[in-house]
């Protein structure tokens, strides 16, 4: 089975819209500002999609792009002013920033109950520990497909190739929390190709074109590829060699139409949420 991430996305953005329809009615205007600093083309791509998305489903975005000699200082002062203003109810700050601007000290400046990105330090300790907080977009998304995919976590083993804080350590605790045994797995992973092969829900989140070879691949596994790499064609390609895996799993994700589009829906299911808990 080919697992439909567009298709999936578009049910999303749909419940989605229901939420900020309903939320109208209690006078609450779903607002999500996303903050660019700098002139990254790719950048500049990622937000105007973001900002696409919002006007779908009546979220009222708002973007402030500031130059790229912006001061730390400055950064965090407009983040102090769009905590303080109830009209917005998610904040995003695209990253990367530029390199007078420490991540850190922007991430956590950001009220956690505006963290729309769900990068908050706060919020990760509560994704952790079991508590309910805006979850990182991507791997809320992952999870979403297995669940839209039927597939049954308890008890199986969860292969996460990649540690990054915003796909692969969120992604093991959410596994993890839905009762499988997780492996996560990094560069310095001795046998990458034994530690792909006893997976049964596979997730790729490195960003190299093809690392994981379609034979290693445990028949009947699930295989999630989040990798996004442009090869020398100008193509999308994923983490995963897709020709050779999808013969042997039971049910993937193919790139481009797989994880990409739920990374945008899940940040606009974020945003509608923050919105719902201020009239909870
Ligand atoms: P990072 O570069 O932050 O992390 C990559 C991870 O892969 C690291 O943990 C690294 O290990 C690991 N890794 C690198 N080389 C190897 C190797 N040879 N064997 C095993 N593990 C290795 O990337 P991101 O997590 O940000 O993104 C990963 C991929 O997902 C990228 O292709 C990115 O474009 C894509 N992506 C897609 C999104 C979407 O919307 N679909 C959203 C976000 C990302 P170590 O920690 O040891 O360095």
């Amino acid at each position: 089975m080919i697992i439909d991430g567009k298709a999936v996305a578009a049910r999303v953005r749909a419940e989605v819209a229901e939420q900020v329809a309903a939320l109208k009615l209690k006078g609450v205007a779903t607002g999500l500002t996303v903050v660019r600093v700098g002139d990254d083309p790719a950048s500049a791509v990622y937000v105007r999609n973001k900002i696409r998305a919002c006007a779908e489903t009546g979220i009222v975005s708002t973007e402030h792009h500031l130059p790229d000699t912006t001061t730390q200082a400055e950064l965090l002062a407009l983040i102090g002013t769009l905590n303080d203003d109830p009209a917005v109810h998610g904040i995003l700050v695209q990253l990367p920033l530029p390199r007078q601007i420490a991540e850190h000290a922007v991430l956590v400046a950001i009220s956690p109950a505006k963290d729309a990105d769900g990068f908050h330090p706060f919020n990760v300790g509560c994704l952790w520990t079991g508590k309910p907080a805006p979850r990182a977009c991507t791997p809320h998304g992952v999870m979403r497909l297995l669940d839209e995919a039927g597939v049954e976590l308890k008890g199986k083993h969860a292969v996460v190739v990649g540690r990054s804080n915003i796909v692969g350590k969120p992604l093991a605790a959410m596994l993890l929390e839905r009762h499988a045994t997780v492996t996560i797995a990094h560069s310095r992973t001795p046998d990458l190709a034994a530690e792909v092969a006893r997976a049964d829900v596979l997730v790729a989140a490195v960003g190299k074109a093809g690392i994981i070879k379609g034979a290693w691949v445990k028949p009947g596994a699930v295989v999630i590829d989040v990798g996004m790499n442009r090869g020398a064609d100008g193509k999308l390609v994923g983490d995963v060699e897709f020709g050779e895996a999808s013969t042997r799993a039971s049910a993937i994700t193919p790139v481009p139409g797989g994880v990409g589009p739920m990374t945008i829906a899940m940040l606009l299911a974020n945003t509608v949420e923050l919105a719902a808990r201020t009239v909870r």
